[in-house]
């Protein structure tokens, strides 16, 4: 049984074996938790990210962790919200999608998410938390993997309320906790 934890704080601190990246196409950095991760991580990441050549959104990569806590970090391109039309609600998922198989390829036994997409890129928070929560449960019950913990690790109060209220809709357990 993986367990489903909504953790509030900042997803650099977290001591798991990935965190993800809410990043954008270019995987050079930028403003939000993307610019934290950089800063944490270090200058070789970036220099690792330089090498990747950019991700398509909806889609995800994976580089080391550097001087972060965590030993990887997968890098998912989240949509902008352009009114709902664009196939937003699907390229979310699929950037879940994506960061979930990198992360069972890798072998990953606890790995955090940020609440992609919904800062800078405008996707609505409780929609986006329910796309999370319903990619992460469909992945665990359809796909080979090794995880024992799935964060939904939120920077704000009504991130955390998304979260729980989207985990209570569909039926299950999960605890919520504060870091640092
Ligand atoms: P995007 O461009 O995908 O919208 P942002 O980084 O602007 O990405 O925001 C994504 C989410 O990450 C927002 O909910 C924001 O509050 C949150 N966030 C920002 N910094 C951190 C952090 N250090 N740890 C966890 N979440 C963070």
């Amino acid at each position: 049984m993986t367990r489903l934890e909504v953790c509030r704080g900042d997803i650099t601190k977290l001591e798991v074996d990935a965190i993800v990246n809410a990043a954008n196409e270019s995987l050079l950095g930028g403003g939000g938790v993307d610019g934290a991760i950089h800063r944490a991580a270090g200058p070789e990441l970036l220099a690792e990210t330089r090498r990747l050549g950019g991700c398509p959104t909806g889609e995800a990569r994976i580089t080391k962790g550097y001087r972060l806590p965590a030993t990887w970090v997968i890098h998912a391109v989240g949509p902008v919200w352009r009114g709902g039309n664009a196939n937003e609600d699907n390229l979310l998922s699929s950037a879940h999608e994506h960061s979930l198989r990198l992360a069972a390829e890798h072998g990953v036994r606890s790995i955090a998410f940020p609440a992609i997409s919904t800062g800078v890129y405008g996707f609505p928070k409780e929609r986006a938390a329910r796309i999370a929560v319903g990619t992460v449960r469909r992945f665990l019950r359809e796909r080979e993997h090794d995880l024992e913990r799935v964060i939904f690790c939120c920077f704000d109060e009504s991130c955390v309320r998304a979260h729980e209220q989207a985990l209570e809709e569909a039926g299950e357990e999960f605890e919520t906790w504060r870091a640092g």
